[in-house]
């Protein structure tokens, strides 16, 4: 059994806290791996590795600095199905979804390949007489990225790609669930040819987060998590003075207008529900159903559910995966148990899937019909393979409901109507918007966050807004006069 490594100026270092986790194979219930957690001082040598590559780093040419990120373009593109395995056995997501995982974060590569463009400057000559302005961006120096367990390879490519490209040295805190990407990334970056340090893994816990967030050489922080941790780490590490991007969770939404076409709405419900076994914080978890529509849209739902394929994610037959651990596969039953208590209605129960006896960590496709929004179901994000629905009587109630919630992360609107697509898309408060599109996650060149309890902080993540986070602005007014022109003047400086 491996026992999963830091990664730390350029090669992998054993941990020496003594302390470590488990990692487990999600399908078969089995420990594969153990994974080191380090202790403080061991931050500590990422953070050193880190700030001794910093100076060369972002001294580099931009032209030398956009070679290395082709190379790690056409790498990372070369051993995306490696990277994928790796995500499927501890994740347990299906192969295929991994693969996309890796697709979706090749985009953020591909967005930092551009860097000279979008690292440039404005230039305003003749601003005053004989004098110039011109703006530049410049990296802050040593940044880090804490990650979430569900896309163990892509969130840390929506981050590291724009932080290294805009000149800053990188430390990676993988989820502890599922730290095996974070090093078969790690070695690829090297073999791609980015020097040593700029690039470094510390695997752990909250011993490895407190140390980060405190750590007087780190000068911005992303988090993307759940909310409660993303609440706190966006507080500390502002008390220590960083910058701070933290993402949470979510409750998103999908309003289906009685002019939808059921088919249509129920196939993208279903995929985006139950795809990666709900475990995306883009995944839709709530449909409002507005008059008419919710009968036929519950009927052709759970129509679909019987004919998922559940297994191992390694089965190429299998649509729908486990969950990640057996704690939160109970945890996720458990919202069945208490809807129904409240009241709702457990339309399909996916604890009767033959494979919720395990082994493994499954739960079948589950569909909660007239939920409220006091039930736990409806309050808590389940992060789990259940749908709830939620039945309205409007337009107006709908959009109510969705604005009246916590979360604001993504939100989507099915019908026919442009009319009424156009009033969701101007009304509805949530950071990312589909119309007849129900996982709207933003291609790598615009920028993905959401509002509310969704994001702390000011930026959104990756694309244009990424390279504002990992930058400080610096605005040069500038002349070069005859000395025989010079007097002084002691009014504050006007332009002439
Ligand atoms: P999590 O908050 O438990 O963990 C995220 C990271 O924080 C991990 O690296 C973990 O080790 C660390 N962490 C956890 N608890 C901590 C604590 N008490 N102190 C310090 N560090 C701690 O989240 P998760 O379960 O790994 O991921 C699922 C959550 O992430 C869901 O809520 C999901 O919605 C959210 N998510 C959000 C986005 C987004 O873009 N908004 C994307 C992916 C996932």
């Amino acid at each position: 059994m491996a026992r999963i490594h830091h990664y730390i100026d350029g090669k992998q270092v054993a941990g020496t806290s003594g302390r470590f986790g488990e990692v487990f194979d999600p399908a078969s219930g089995e420990k594969i791996h153990e994974v080191d957690f380090a202790s403080a001082s061991e931050v500590d040598e990422a953070v050193a590795a880190a700030a001794a590559a910093a100076p060369a780093w972002r001294t580099m040419s931009l032209s030398r600095r956009v070679e290395i990120l082709f190379r790690i373009r056409e790498t990372l593109d070369a051993h995306r199905s490696e990277i994928a395995r790796c995500v499927t056995e501890q994740h347990g997501k299906v192969l295929s979804d991994a693969m996309g995982e890796v697709a979706r974060g090749l985009e953020n590569v591909d967005f930092a390949c551009g860097i000279p463009s979008l690292l440039a400057g404005r230039y305003s000559e003749q601003a005053s007489r004989e004098v110039d302005v011109y703006s530049i961006r410049q990296p802050l120096g040593v940044v880090a990225g804490i990650t979430p367990f569900n896309f163990p390879a892509m969130v840390p490519m929506w981050m590291f790609a724009s932080a290294i490209a805009c000149g800053n040295t990188f430390v990676l805190k993988p989820s502890e669930r599922d730290p095996g990407a974070s090093l078969v990334i790690a070695e690829l970056l090297t073999e791609a040819g980015l020097p040593d340090g700029v690039f470094n893994v510390v695997q752990g816990d909250k011993v490895a987060v407190d140390r980060l967030l405190e750590h007087p050489g780190i000068e911005a922080i992303s988090f993307v998590g759940s909310t409660p941790v993303a609440r706190w780490v966006y507080e500390t590490a502002a008390h220590f003075g960083k910058r701070v991007q933290a993402l949470g969770g979510a409750k998103n939404h999908m309003v289906v207008l009685p002019d939808a076409d059921v088919d249509m709405a129920a196939d993208a419900v279903v995929s985006a529900a139950y795809g990666s076994a709900g475990e995306r914080c883009m995944a839709v978890s709530v449909v409002v159903a507005v008059g008419e529509v919710a009968d036929p849209l519950i009927d052709a739902v759970s129509d679909r559910l019987g004919s998922i394929r559940i297994g191992s994610g390694t089965d190429p037959e299998s649509e729908m995966g486990p969950l990640i651990t057996r704690e939160h596969r109970d945890r996720v039953a458990s919202y069945l148990s208490s809807a129904t208590e409240q009241g709702a209605s457990v339309v399909v129960d996916g604890r009767e899937h033959e494979r919720y006896r395990g082994p493994g960590f499954f739960l079948g496709p589950s569909l909660i019909d007239r939920v409220s929004p006091q039930m736990d179901c409806y309050r808590d994000e389940i992060f789990g393979p259940v749908l709830s629905v939620v039945r309205v009587g409007s337009y107006q109630e709908a959009i109510d409901l969705v604005n009246a919630n916590p979360w604001g992360n993504g939100a989507a609107i099915f019908t026919r109507d442009g009319g009424a697509a156009r009033r969701f898309q101007y009304e509805v408060q949530a950071g990312m918007v589909g119309i007849n599109i129900p996982i709207p996650v933003p291609v790598g060149y615009f920028s993905f966050g959401g509002w509310k309890q969704s994001l702390f902080g000011d930026t959104h993540i990756y694309g244009p807004e990424s390279i504002n986070f990992y930058t400080r602005g610096k605005v040069v007014t500038s002349r070069w006069p005859d000395p025989a022109t010079s007097e002084i003047d002691l009014g504050f400086p006007r332009t002439r």
